[in-house]
């Protein structure tokens, strides 16, 4: 379970901390007037399924049936090709051909979802709550640099070539992305990338501000937490016009959280349109002044 969820790792940013995904300027892309965008683009909600691996792809369609138990919305899958080391898996790439022919997106999460940038070793306190208490090592890109960035993510993109898959977003584990990272894919063509906070178009780096909606399971009270931060937030961005549901294989399996999301999706899709992150990343780019964010 990798630690991107939680009450706590939205507050990290909210508090002023250093973002989690900020730009090369070490600001967030897009910081300012947020709310704007509200009242001209279209509402949206995207759904999106963390984690997709075959060690944890049985958890991932629990996860998936859950949504659909809701509405039968397209999905954004976001994959690790080799989670911690595992090798290719025939039938894990054949799960994944079947939720595209289902209209499903698959984006990049990473290439091992393993934080191993300087033998792992984070460089001081700061780096060291970032990388081993807010992400539990899983921080793959936390710490990396341009080029060690741009070789996983070329592996990342010769994997969905090899499946023959077109690929057009990456979202690092727990959103934590390296200057070095941001340079790396301004340089390899992806469309957008995330941040815990905005959806962002590349590589002109537009921003639309959403904050995930995203439960902490790792702990009953985290869970506890996770339940009312997470109402509040639904509450707070009715009016923006993206609301992101950043599920992990593990809300499916805790009663508490489940009810909560599947009630938050349910509410959602009542006035809002269930898009993939690349068409929600395409509109962005093709209105940009109606966004009204720019990094
Ligand atoms: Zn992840």
């Amino acid at each position: 379970m990798s630690a991107e969820e939680g009450p706590r790792a939205a507050g990290s940013e909210a508090r002023g901390a250093r973002p989690a995904c900020a730009g090369r300027d070490g600001r967030t892309p897009g910081a300012s007037r947020a709310g704007h965008e509200a009242r001209t683009a279209p509402r949206r909600l995207v759904v999106v399924l963390h984690d997709a691996a075959p060690a944890t792809w049985a958890g991932c369609e629990r996860l998936r049936r859950c949504v659909h138990a809701v509405a039968p919305v397209a999905l954004t899958w976001l994959v690790v090709p080799r989670r911690h080391g595992a090798p290719p898996d025939a039938r894990f790439e054949a799960a994944l051909d079947a939720a595209r022919s289902r209209g499903d997106e698959l984006a990049l999460h990473g290439w091992t979802h393993r934080d191993d940038a300087d033998g792992g070793r984070p460089g001081g306190p700061i780096d060291y709550a970032r990388r081993r208490w807010y992400t539990a090592g899983e921080g793959e890109f936390a710490a990396l640099s341009q080029s060690a960035a741009s070789e996983r993510l070329r592996l990342g993109r010769q994997w969905f070539e090899a499946c023959g898959w077109p690929l057009a977003g990456f979202v690092a584990p727990a959103w934590l992305m390296s200057p070095g990272t941001w340079d790396a894919l301004d340089a390899l063509g992806f469309e957008y990338t995330c941040t815990l906070s905005r959806l962002v178009a590349l590589p002109s780096r537009v921003g639309l501000a959403s904050q995930s909606i995203v439960y902490s399971t790792r702990a009953a009270w985290r869970r506890a937490l996770s339940l009312g931060w997470n109402a509040a937030l639904a509450r707070a961005q009715r009016t923006r016009a993206l609301l992101r549901f950043e599920l992990h294989p593990g809300d499916a399996e805790h009663a508490a959280v489940r009810r909560s999301w599947m009630r938050l999706l349910e509410r959602a899709l009542r006035e809002r349109e269930a898009v993939t992150l690349q068409e929600a990343a395409r509109e962005l780019q093709v209105v940009p002044a109606q966004a009204g964010i720019h990094a």
